[in-house]
């Protein structure tokens, strides 16, 4: 949705800040996923609700049939009644508290993402209380890097996510013992917003090497979950609008050797959604200051984080005025110097009332929306429904 198409007779009766979502842009997203996907044999997608849980987004995702990746109890139970089969859900996470790992055995869901023995242990006993037996997967840590922000790599082996490579025999083994857990495939996430296919390649042949080893002693792994991770293009939601599926896809395909009868998971989040949905705020007052002109505008870091958390760049719209181009910087209204949307970001000249588009905000935009100041929450508006 470039600039000239937000149907701006309409968001202007919304309360502002709010979340617009191009549900059009979000099936032609669906159907190249699914497209470039059903070229694999053996690929299977799941979405990882926790990049956005809007039910009516779930729903779209739901219909177009994909799984659901979660990393909670509450989006264990958001996908459910979103309508995702159980035998579609995963549930990954490295604090599963019981009651999380309860509602999981109690809905029969696909597989646990298990990424401890301990966790295992626990597994194990609660579906043993049920006369179940749990599936599970292990998450390993390949540790790799991937060429992305530090807070948003994961496979490192400084971090606190997986097992390590060394444990893999021993913790497979362990589940062999375990009469309620049953064995059935590997788990691995890299990190977030990798646009060097490279890094994603790095990654099979760690899975490659781990495969052969396995050979060696004769186990068998049912499925191999690679993650999520795939990037956007925030410079460009324009000319960018959906990511390099195929590039994605082709890569795993040409580089990751499955044995015969596995299959392929993915667990996509940020590039199913971040371009579909924009951040719509209003212009309350221009701040001329001494070096530079700042546009205050009443959504804050609590509507959308990451540029206070990760840094993030997200371009910016004023889709109300042709005015010509000026340098603002754009401000919220939160008490923290950190509540900064962009610094010098070149926008149509911009007066009290404006407003503004805050593009690429799909993924970790409203669902990481806080309360802090009180400020009220900011809803989610489909473009199909207003
Ligand atoms: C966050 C996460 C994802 C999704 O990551 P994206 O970068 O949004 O694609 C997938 N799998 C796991 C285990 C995750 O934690």
């Amino acid at each position: 949705m470039a600039k000239g198409q937000f149907p701006v007779d309409r968001l202007q009766q919304i309360q502002t800040p709010f979340y617009y979502y191009d549900t059009e842009l979000l099936r032609q997203t669906l159907r190249c996923i699914n497209a470039e996907a059903q070229k694999h044999e053996g690929f299977v997608v799941h979405y990882a609700v926790k990049a956005n849980a809007n039910p009516r987004i779930l729903r779209i995702i739901r219909e177009a049939g994909f799984g659901a990746d979660c990393v909670s109890g509450g989006e264990i139970e958001a996908s459910v009644k979103a309508g995702f089969p159980a035998a579609k859900i995963v549930y990954a996470g490295v604090g599963k508290a019981d009651w999380e790992i309860n509602l999981g055995l109690d809905n029969d869901i696909f597989c646990f993402n298990v990424e401890s023995i301990p966790e295992l242990e626990v597994i194990n006993d609660l579906a043993g209380q049920k006369g179940k037996v749990a599936r599970v997967a292990f998450r390993l840590n390949p540790n790799v890097g991937a060429h992305t922000h530090a807070n948003i790599t994961t496979g490192l082996a400084e971090n606190k996510f997986g097992i390590a490579m060394k444990d893999m025999e021993t913790v497979i083994a362990e589940a062999e013992k375990l009469p309620n857990v049953k064995f059935v495939g590997l788990h691995f996430h890299i990190g977030s917003q990798i646009l060097d296919m490279g890094d994603f390649e790095a990654l099979c042949n760690r899975v490659n090497e781990l495969q052969d080893q396995l050979d060696r002693h004769r186990i068998r792994v049912e499925h191999i979950n690679v993650g999520g991770g795939l990037g956007i293009d925030y410079g460009h939601p324009n000319r960018v609008p959906i990511p390099d599926f195929k590039a994605y896809f082709d890569t795993y395909a040409r580089k990751l050797k499955l044995r015969p009868g596995q299959t392929l998971h993915f667990e996509l989040g940020r590039a199913v959604v971040a371009q579909c949905g924009s951040l719509i705020t209003r212009t309350l007052y221009i701040k001329e200051g001494t070096q530079k002109k700042f546009a205050i505008v009443d959504a804050g870091f609590t509507d959308l984080i990451r540029p206070a958390l990760y840094q993030a760049y997200h371009k910016i719209e004023n889709i109300t005025s042709e005015e010509p181009i000026e340098a603002y910087d754009v401000v919220g209204p939160i008490c923290e110097s950190t509540d900064v949307f962009a610094k010098q970001t070149d926008i149509n000249g911009c007066r009290r009332g404006d407003l503004l588009a805050i593009r690429s905000a799909g993924a970790y935009g409203e669902i990481m929306a806080s309360q802090y100041n009180l400020r009220r929450l900011p809803q989610g508006y489909m473009s199909d429904e207003i």
